[in-house]
């Protein structure tokens, strides 16, 4: 839709001239990622957006500590990542199912960023629990300048409440190699083939054996869960249910799911995701 308060529009083609905005923005000066939220509700507070998409950031660039995604990165750039570029790096194959649980079209999936997901901070935003997952850590930009390092699972504060300061920008996420070695599994229930997640588990297998499992779109915010081996299905199960004690006041209800309903796909799903990755899977 049209955002017909917007009077400023600004599209920084460096990143000077960004972190020159950057203090300028506020709650009527936002950032714009791909747009494929902020132009699809009303926006009647906003006066103006800054446009991240002529900085040119490298999407996706390998090294041998991990691989480094622009925020700017579409999720259909992600999607299209071929694992049998990476060789070393099976958690890859976890990219693709990720972007798929996001249920839009390829139209939006060409522009839907992963900085825009992350930063949007819904409970079903699958760029959250992939970066959950394998231990994803995010560089903001603050507003006055320097930057910091968090942890992607700590900036989801609750439902479209991220932890993000104002004016600060998501530059990238981190995914470092020693996650990124894993074998993993992904699953997703919503209450129609189409629907949103109303539970996406993901699960990562190190090759010393620790188990990690990542519990989203189930709770309000994410949580991760950790093992040094597979544990036990009665141990994982009491684990799993009692994120419903301790995360973000319980498990998350919207029309995309009840919370009792939630509460058992995600004890199903972790099972599963258990049996996948366990030395039986
Ligand atoms: C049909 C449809 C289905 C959808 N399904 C899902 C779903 O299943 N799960 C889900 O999570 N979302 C879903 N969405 C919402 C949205 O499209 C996605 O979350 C998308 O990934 C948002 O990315 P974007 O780049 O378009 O963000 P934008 O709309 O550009 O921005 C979203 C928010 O993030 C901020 N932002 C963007 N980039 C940055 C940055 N680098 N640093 C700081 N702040 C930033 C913006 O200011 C804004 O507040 C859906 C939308 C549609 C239309």
């Amino acid at each position: 839709m049209d955002l017909l308060t917007v009077g400023t529009f600004a599209r920084p083609t460096d990143d000077d001239a960004l972190r020159t905005l950057q203090p300028t923005l506020g709650p009527d000066r936002t950032l714009l990622g791909g747009g494929t939220w902020l132009f699809s509700v009303p926006q009647p507070h906003l006066a103006g957006v800054v446009d991240l998409v002529g900085l040119g950031w490298e999407p996706l660039v390998a090294g041998v500590d991990g691989l480094t995604v622009a925020a700017t990165t579409t999720l259909a750039q992600l999607a299209d990542v071929d694992p049998s570029s990476y060789a070393d790096w099976p958690a890859v194959a976890l990219f693709a199912g990720c972007c798929e649980a996001l249920v839009g079209s390829r139209k939006i999936q060409r522009v839907a960023t992963v900085g825009g997901n992350v930063c949007l901070a819904l409970p079903a935003a699958p760029m959250v629990t992939l970066a959950a997952v394998l231990d994803g850590t995010a560089t903001l930009w603050g507003p006055h300048g320097g930057s910091r390092a968090a942890a992607v699972v700590d900036l989801v504060a609750g439902p479209q409440r991220s932890a993000l300061a104002p004016g600060e920008v998501l530059r990238a996420i981190h995914l470092p190699a020693a996650a990124l070695r894993a074998r993993t599994a992904l699953r997703k229930a919503s209450l129609s083939p189409l629907g949103r997640s109303a539970a996406l588990l993901a699960g990562r297998r190190d090759p010393d054996g620790g188990f990690v499992l990542a519990v989203t779109a189930s709770l309000p915010r994410p949580a991760v869960l950790r093992y040094a081996e597979v544990p036990a299905a009665e141990v994982l199960a009491a684990d799993v249910a009692a994120l419903g004690e301790t995360v973000g006041g319980g498990w998350y209800d919207d029309p995309h799911g009840s919370p009792a309903w939630r509460r058992a796909m995600s004890l199903l799903l972790a099972e599963e995701v258990r049996r996948e990755l366990g030395d039986t899977g």
